[in-house]
């Protein structure tokens, strides 16, 4: 399976790191190594000094699809959870620099802790969801699907001219307004709605 992230998917997340709001989705990828399943602990990696929380909607790909339409992108994924794109800020900062790829920055080892599953049927409206992230117990990032600049729907079908999405892979849906560094020691509590769907510790 494969990771797929969206990059500058909230007008006021692209803005606080001084990023143009993109015309088209900008996507990375994330390797399947970089998963962090069942809340167990993020390890800082010892060659960050900045490494980033960014709170995300994740869905699940369902069947398999290649230049799927929008019109039926909705029928191409029925779950979602809820992850974080931690981010070795200073490792991009430098790669966006030299003009160079961001994997070591955002593809390094426990790099994308993921929450369970959720039937979209239990969510209520999907581009609508609430979520947020509190940090020893204060939050400090919250966004509602609603601001998404490309939809679910849109990223499926911008994706899927480029590379074919399979069963079982992963898109991380961008990060709203808030992000910032993590330290040893915190507590990351993450919430889809008032449900609780992370909670695990940097280590
Ligand atoms: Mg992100």
């Amino acid at each position: 399976m494969k990771i797929v992230c969206i990059g500058r998917n909230y007008v006021d997340h692209a803005k606080e790191l001084n990023n143009p709001v993109p015309a088209k989705p900008v996507f990375f990828m994330k390797p399947d190594s970089a998963l962090v399943i069942r809340n167990r602990p993020f390890f800082y990696p010892d060659f960050s000094n900045d490494v980033h929380h960014e709170i995300e909607i994740v869905i699940k790909i369902n069947r398999l699809g290649r230049s799927i339409e929008e019109k039926f992108a909705s029928r191409y994924f029925a779950e979602i959870a809820l992850g974080v794109d931690f981010t070795a800020r200073d490792l991009q900062a430098e790669c966006k620099k030299n003009g160079l790829p961001w994997e070591i920055a955002k593809g390094f080892d426990y790099s994308a802790p993921i929450s369970e599953f959720i039937p979209i049927e239990e969510l209520g409206d999907i581009h609508d969801l609430p979520f947020h992230l509190d940090i020893n117990g204060t939050t400090v990032q919250q966004g509602t699907t609603k601001d998404q600049i490309f939809s679910y729907e849109k990223v499926i079908a911008y994706v899927s001219q480029f590379m074919t999405l399979k069963t079982g892979d992963l898109i991380y849906t961008g990060t709203p307004a808030g992000v910032g560094p993590v330290k040893i020691g915190d507590r990351l509590e993450g919430y889809i709605g008032e449900r609780k769907m992370l909670d695990f510790l940097v280590k």
